[in-house]
């Protein structure tokens, strides 16, 4: 099924965001947990900025509300990549296997469906309520009670709603959390998404004096000298192909864990290669496909708009949205990328950046 905006829906097979009734029942939720009871946070495997800074400040939020038994983790190994390493709110981290085995409450954040949890999908069934917040349109309404908005930038927006109503005021920890989460998942306001609604949330998280250039620095624009040599191979190898998605263009590039390791990387370094990858003007879909076992890739897919990447990804496996999108490839990387091709032209949605250009070559001088 379809949306207006070209995206892929399920679930409900809706682009409504949250009705007054079920912000009434999240809010009963978090305030039905006993003074004693345990809350337990997740989100989605290998964590990016929308997901552990939508979670984390929804954490430091519920400390304020007073809950004391409160932990947060996520799927695989625990190891938080270094651009986190200043976050506020890590404290409440623990490892996967720790975690509350039957928490009272369990709250997931920017998963679109429940295979992004990992092995800790099972305590959807042993928590007594599972609360899931959200943006993904394919969000697949895994939980209980779901705050799930598709019109959302970040998942961290719906965090933002949520505080507001259980009467939690911002303050400069939570903030910087939910800012790295707008400021991710936008890429720093550059996005479609960044609607006059982002703006004025941005405007009320730095009104409690967090500072921006320090955060975006930390999370955008620092990283050893062996990632920028890295970059600088992995970028080298790069194709482009100008027929791919019915002649909207591909360009693609893979690292694999040999790249890594003679660089002495480690793999969440190759999260901002995409972002390189995604400039070249002669393609609208960009893709990195990136090792994490022998025949395992995380594939990464963005669109400027021709082509919508979130089908590509379910009908591969995965998930995301109409701009952003990945999926676990399994085989050869050629393999993985032959299956992307498979896909695209069935995803071309018309309009985008290539379209732009082909009309401003036509102009009449
Ligand atoms: P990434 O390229 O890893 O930054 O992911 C872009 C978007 O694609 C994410 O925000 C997710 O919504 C989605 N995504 C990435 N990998 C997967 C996956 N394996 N399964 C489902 N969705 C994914
Ligand atoms: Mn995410
Ligand atoms: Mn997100």
């Amino acid at each position: 099924m379809t949306g207006p905006a070209g995206t892929v829906l399920s679930g409900t097979g809706s682009d409504a965001g949250p009705t007054g009734a079920d912000w009434a029942a999240a809010v009963d939720a978090v305030r039905q947990v006993p003074a004693d009871g345990r809350v337990l946070l997740i989100c989605h495997v290998n964590p990016d900025g929308d997901a552990l800074g939508s979670m984390l400040g929804f954490g430091l939020g519920l400390r304020r509300l007073g809950v004391r038994r409160l932990q947060a983790t996520f799927p695989g190994p625990p190891e938080v990549p270094e651009p986190f390493h200043g976050l506020p709110g890590l404290d409440l981290l623990v490892p996967a296997s720790e975690a509350y085995p039957d928490p009272d409450l369990v709250v997931c954040f920017d998963a679109a469906s429940a295979s992004r949890l990992g092995d800790l999908v099972d305590r959807l069934a042993t928590a007594g309520t599972a609360l899931v917040l959200d943006h993904h349109a394919s969000n697949t309404r895994f939980g209980g009670i779901h705050l799930v908005d598709p019109a959302a930038a970040a998942t961290s927006v719906v965090v933002e709603g949520l505080l507001d109503r259980l009467g939690v005021p911002l303050d400069a920890g939570i903030a910087e959390c939910l800012y790295v989460a707008l400021t991710t998942d936008t890429g720093s306001f550059r996005f479609e998404a960044t609607t006059p609604a982002v703006h004025e949330m941005a405007a009320r998280l730095l009104a409690t004096g967090i500072r921006p250039g320090d955060i975006s620095r930390r999370i955008f624009d620092h990283r050893p000298f062996g990632a920028v040599r890295l970059f600088g191979e992995v970028l080298g190898r790069a194709r482009l192909e100008p027929s791919a998605a019915g002649g909207r263009g591909l360009v693609w590039t893979y690292a694999t864990l040999d790249d890594l390791a003679r660089h002495g990387q480690r793999p969440y370094v190759l999260e901002a290669l995409i972002d390189s990858v995604r400039c070249t003007a002669e393609a609208d879909v960009s893709c990195v496909v990136k090792q994490v076992a022998a025949e395992e890739w995380a594939v990464s897919l963005r669109s400027k708009g021709a082509v919508d990447v979130s089908r590509v990804a379910v009908a591969l496996g995965g998930g995301g949205h109409r701009f952003a999108a990945g999926f676990t490839g399994r085989g050869t990387a050629d393999e993985v990328v032959e299956r992307i091709r498979g896909q695209l032209d069935d995803a071309v949605i018309g309009g985008g950046d290539q379209e732009d250009q082909r009309r401003v070559s036509v102009f009449p001088r």
